[in-house]
């Protein structure tokens, strides 16, 4: 059962002589976990196949765009399509009102849409709209929720950040960190106590709300009306960042399933389809601030690129109920009891190693904590145990099964995995949970 991992060694180490660490986003390296990670040669369906010839059931999909598997069919093929009509123009073309009109139809609450290349590009220019909109300076933020990399919201931000142990990076300076509080995730009587002290300078409050980057955790019954009445109270802007939960918990998003509206909301990682979109939209009256709207700066050269926007529509369509494409009619439903049928297979397996485990799932997302105790913010999730996590993802490697190499990122399902695949995971799960237990045996 031994892995072969000679190519991916070689490669690493040739890596880190040109790229940072080896790798152009952190989570990749396996800092956390420590070993060599596998480098990807191709992908297919569940399948990802790395440069020595190892194939892996994945549930990492990308950190969730591949939610109808890799390489699938009608995206390379209107991708080929596309790419013969030029790859870039720096022009208008019908592609982005398609896809911004998808994304209303199936998110209402954004009425306009301003594509973007990257989800922090999405969180970083709604706050700067927030702030112009509401002429405050302050956001507020949840401990433990990622919102990308870009100043502002780099403070305790879970995710990469929390696996590599930076509670907040060097670099960014004071004078902006200070503008942004934080404040536990799931508490609404913190939140309270901080908007009757400074409510009056708070532009917005930014939320994932399901959080996915410090592991799997969701948001308790009434807490997102409560913060979103509380926004309003104050006159503070509520931004979703669905970066991730979008298009994942549901087709409408958080905001479908727990019947919240933001004011303004940002979009990545699914709307691409595996191309580099991510997008931010809302309320007709604030994103009309949006230049050449209106005089709140934003631009990008490649933004609403003719073969990312081809992916993201072929996606949506596909993942949609939207009458006139290929009907999907249970996809989501389908998903959802998947993902469902492979957290329950996993509980049963760690039962019976009387391990005390938390497993938490919000439509195709999926995530377990090595704690006896309830998840619910970023404290209670930092409590888990990193060795028997380790344990469990290296003898889940081993096995075939690549998940999301940190405790802190959710796990994702897609439509291309199998009965037998989940059969297969859950078998390995067999194994790997037993050799926690003698973890924790030894502990
Ligand atoms: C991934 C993610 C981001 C950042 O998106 P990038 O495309 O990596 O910049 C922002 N918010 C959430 C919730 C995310 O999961």
């Amino acid at each position: 059962m031994s892995v072969k991992h000679e190519q991916s060694a070689r490669a690493f180490r040739e890596a880190k002589n040109f790229i940072p660490g080896g790798v152009n986003s952190p989570v990749r390296s396996f800092g956390a976990v420590g070993g060599v990670p596998p480098f990807i040669a191709r992908a297919a369906g569940s399948k990802i196949i790395d440069i020595d010839g190892n194939e892996y059931i994945d549930y990492v999909g990308s950190w969730g765009p591949m939610i109808l598997g890799h390489a699938y069919p009608a995206v390379t093929e209107a991708l080929q399509q596309a790419v013969l009509n030029g790859t870039s123009y720096g022009a208008p073309t019908l592609l982005e009102t398609e896809l911004a009109k998808l994304i209303n139809e199936l998110m209402p609450s954004m009425e306009l849409v301003r594509m973007v290349n990257s989800g922090t590009e999405a969180t970083m220019s709604a706050l700067r709209l927030a702030r112009a909109f509401t002429g405050r300076n302050k956001i507020l933020k949840f401990v433990g929720c990622y919102h990308g990399h870009h100043d502002s919201l780099l403070v305790k931000a879970g995710s990469g950040a929390a696996t590599l142990g930076i509670p907040n990076s060097p670099g960014v300076p004071d004078s902006i960190a200070g503008n942004t509080l934080t404040v536990a995730y799931n508490d609404i009587t913190e939140l309270r106590s901080v908007f009757a002290e400074m409510g009056q300078d708070i532009a917005a409050v930014i939320i994932e709300p399901v959080a996915g980057n410090m592991g799997l955790v969701l948001p308790k019954q009434g807490y997102l009306g409560a913060v979103r009445q509380l926004t309003e109270q104050y006159g503070a802007l509520l931004i979703f960042d669905e970066v991730m939960c979008g298009f994942r918990v549901a087709l409408g998003g958080a905001q479908s399933v727990y019947g919240v509206k933001p004011d303004l909301t940002c979009l990545g990682k699914v709307i691409g389809g595996g191309l580099p979109v991510a997008a931010y939209g809302g309320r007709r009256d604030i994103m009309e601030h949006i230049a050449p709207a209106g005089a709140v700066y934003q631009a990008g050269t490649l933004s609403g690129n003719p073969l990312a926007m081809t992916a993201g529509i072929v996606t949506l369509k596909l993942i949609s109920q939207i009458p006139e494409t290929p009907r999907q009619p249970d996809f989501f439903h389908k998903l959802t009891a998947k993902t469902k049928q492979l957290c329950q297979g996993l509980q049963a397996q760690a039962a019976k190693f009387e391990l005390k485990l938390q497993f938490h799932q919000a439509g195709s997302m999926f995530g377990l904590f090595f704690s006896d105790k309830a998840v619910d913010d970023y404290d209670s999730a930092k409590q888990s145990d990193a060795g028997a996590f380790n344990t469990y993802f290296h003898a889940m490697l081993e096995q075939g099964v690549y998940l999301a190499p940190s405790q802190f990122e959710a796990s994702f399902m897609s439509a291309a995995h199998t009965d037998e695949d989940i059969a297969a995971t859950i078998a390995a799960s067999a194994i790997a949970f037993a050799r926690v237990a003698d973890y924790y045996k030894a502990k």
